[in-house]
């Protein structure tokens, strides 16, 4: 079975190195486990809802938006915490991301599920 890690927002299956304590595992590698999600993590996750619901939201946002309005000049630097935030809400389903396409690699493009309320 397929797990979700807490950090990147990646999936990961068990392997070998897991095998003893796979129920604990929450991370999908030592890199993950040292970058342990920080209260900037949260912020920028709401920044990231709040960014896609706004007062005249787009259907469709790219991540590279979200990273530009975000970090500024030095986006690139941070684009990857952009992503992980993105794969993060994606698996707690508060965003839909884009059928991947091979151009936009370092890019995802998503949408917010709307609130059925
Ligand atoms: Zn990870």
């Amino acid at each position: 079975m397929e797990k979700i890690c807490v950090s990147c927002g990646i999936g990961f299956s068990n392997r070998k190195k897991f095998e003893k304590n796979w129920d604990e595992i929450q991370y999908c590698s030592k890199k993950c486990r040292k970058n342990k999600l920080q209260k900037s993590d949260e912020v920028l996750e709401k920044f990231i809802v709040e960014f896609a619901i706004g007062p005249n939201p787009p259907k469709v946002i790219h991540a590279r938006t979200i990273s530009r309005t975000y970090f500024g000049v030095h986006w690139k630097e941070f684009h990857q915490r952009v992503l992980a935030a993105i794969r993060r809400l994606s698996h707690r389903n508060i965003l839909m991301i884009h059928p991947y396409k091979k151009r936009l690699k370092q890019d995802v493009s998503f949408e917010i599920y709307k609130k059925s309320d």
